[in-house]
């Protein structure tokens, strides 16, 4: 994916406050006429509230100078291999942090991600015989939206921490300020992680002779890492077997991967000065990923959101809870997609079991009676999240499982497809969910807990994860 084609004009270089003089949107939705910074006529969800008007300005202009993060021939891939996805003939595979961090960020946490990714993908690609599509929840997943605008601790409060782009997680006034800078900082992060991920899908380390050099390091001694070699000792014979009947085993198509990155579309500021104009098609994309989804929170009709992605030629999510009514669902999928084209909408939806087996059917039968195109993916975590008793915020493997389950079971009765994951997980051996093979407690959690956000799934109960759903691709 990562192969530079077309070159991005900048958007207008003036565009970072007050672009609306000529391009007037009406603020009833998606009737206006769209410009990069049209969202501003729209009720803006979620969004931080800056003290100086005159740094943010600094900021964007110096983003908007800046290269794009990706290009559009990229992103114009991706689309359509989610198109094919829409038609069955693909699964995508989401996942990452909840919330990248200034702090814990090195060449090591990256490139764990990306293998655990890897791997499940394999796994998957061997259950279902179908392309696993690879999406990594980086370089750009930094705003996080928050459902209370403050938080007290022993009798302060103060702003909620809003993600490293826009706050700092330090509890302190100073620390809960909003900075205009650290979107330059997130910017600059994330040109490290795509240059770490471009190096490592194309530069020999995702070659698949070297699957057992994977190592699994912490996972040595689990059932996961042993059922992983095993098959992965499958994928040696089946490419001996190749390279004896003549084919190029060390061509790229088995020495390459194609890797995009995506993240939520919250901080509009940000995305608005990383929005290029593709001097070959004259399409306006979004250049902060490849792909970009709204939050549960932030899709209301006539919200600043869904005026922005309109724009923009990226494929697009949109994150359902069972708050969603059928009804809404289709004015969401007429907002995102009125073209209807396969591969620009995937509705991620985020429930929890019990709630998905009630509200996914109703949502799937508008679907399919409006003819919307649409990649249906479960989120099995985000509807999953409870507290502890002694603090922790948590998520249970079972719990994710059993909503996965869900997924599958519903989409087998509807006759849809079931078209893939997105996970926050991570390739490090954290203690943040409990459950899976280590059967992590509520005691161990304190171990290792270091997410900026929710609790993220580690490497092995990612892998098991990956292995119970070739299962339901396979069945
Ligand atoms: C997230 O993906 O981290 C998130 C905030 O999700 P949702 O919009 O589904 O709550
Ligand atoms: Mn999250």
């Amino acid at each position: 994916a990562f192969s530079p084609s077309s070159p991005l004009r900048s958007s207008q270089v003036s565009s970072s406050l007050n672009v609306l003089s000529d391009n007037k949107a009406t603020g009833t939705g998606s009737s206006g006429v769209w410009s990069p910074g049209s969202w501003k006529e729209f009720t803006p969800h979620q969004m931080p509230i800056y003290d100086d008007a005159e740094e943010v300005k600094v900021a964007t202009d110096q983003i908007e100078k800046s290269s794009p993060l990706v290009f559009a021939g990229e992103v114009r891939e991706l689309h359509t291999q989610l198109a094919k996805a829409t038609q069955g003939q693909g699964f995508l595979l989401m996942g990452g942090d909840c919330a990248e961090s200034f702090e814990q960020f090195n060449v090591d946490h990256v490139r764990d991600t990306f293998r655990v990714i890897l791997q499940m993908a394999l796994v998957m690609t061997f259950g279902g015989a179908i392309p696993i599509i690879k999406v990594g929840r980086m370089a750009g997943q930094f705003a996080k939206p928050r459902s209370e605008p403050n938080e007290e601790i022993d009798g302060v409060s103060l702003p909620s921490y809003r993600g490293d782009i826009v706050n700092s997680e330090e509890f302190t006034a100073e620390g809960r300020k909003n900075n205009p800078e650290n979107m330059v900082k997130a910017y600059h992060q994330s040109t490290q992680t795509l240059n770490i991920l471009r190096a490592f899908s194309t530069g020999g380390y995702a070659d698949i002779s070297r699957l057992h050099a994977w190592n699994l390091d912490f996972v040595d001694k689990t059932e996961e890492a042993s059922r992983y070699r095993k098959l992965t000792t499958k994928v040696d014979e089946a490419l001996r077997f190749m390279k004896a009947v003549g084919v190029d085993t060390g061509g790229p198509t088995f020495t390459k991967t194609e890797f995009f990155v995506a993240h939520e579309c919250l901080l509009l500021p940000y995305e608005q000065a990383l929005t290029r104009q593709d001097s070959t098609t004259g399409r306006w994309y979004g250049c902060s990923g490849h792909m970009l989804w709204v939050g549960e929170r932030t899709r209301q009709p006539d919200g600043a959101h869904l005026e922005f992605v309109r724009g923009i030629g990226n494929p697009l999510g949109v994150k359902i809870s069972d708050k969603c009514t059928p009804e809404e669902l289709i004015g969401i999928c007429d907002q995102m997609n009125p073209n209807n084209i396969p591969g620009r909408l995937t509705i991620i939806i985020r429930m929890g079991a019990e709630k998905l087996r009630k509200n996914l059917p109703g949502l799937i039968r508008a679907v399919q009676r409006e003819g919307k195109s649409v990649l249906w993916i479960s989120d099995p975590v985000h509807g999953n999240t409870y507290k502890t008793s002694n603090g922790f915020k948590t998520r249970n493997f079972e719990a994710i499982r059993e909503e996965l389950r869900a997924f599958f079971d519903v989409h087998d009765e509807m006759g849809s497809h079931p078209g893939g994951v997105h996970l926050e997980m991570t390739g490090e051996d954290v203690t943040e969910c409990v459950g899976g093979i280590q059967e992590v407690s509520e005691e161990d959690l304190g171990r290792n807990y270091i997410t900026a956000c929710d609790p993220r799934l580690n490497g092995v109960q990612a892998l098991q994860l990956a292995f119970l759903i070739a299962e339901r691709m396979r069945a």
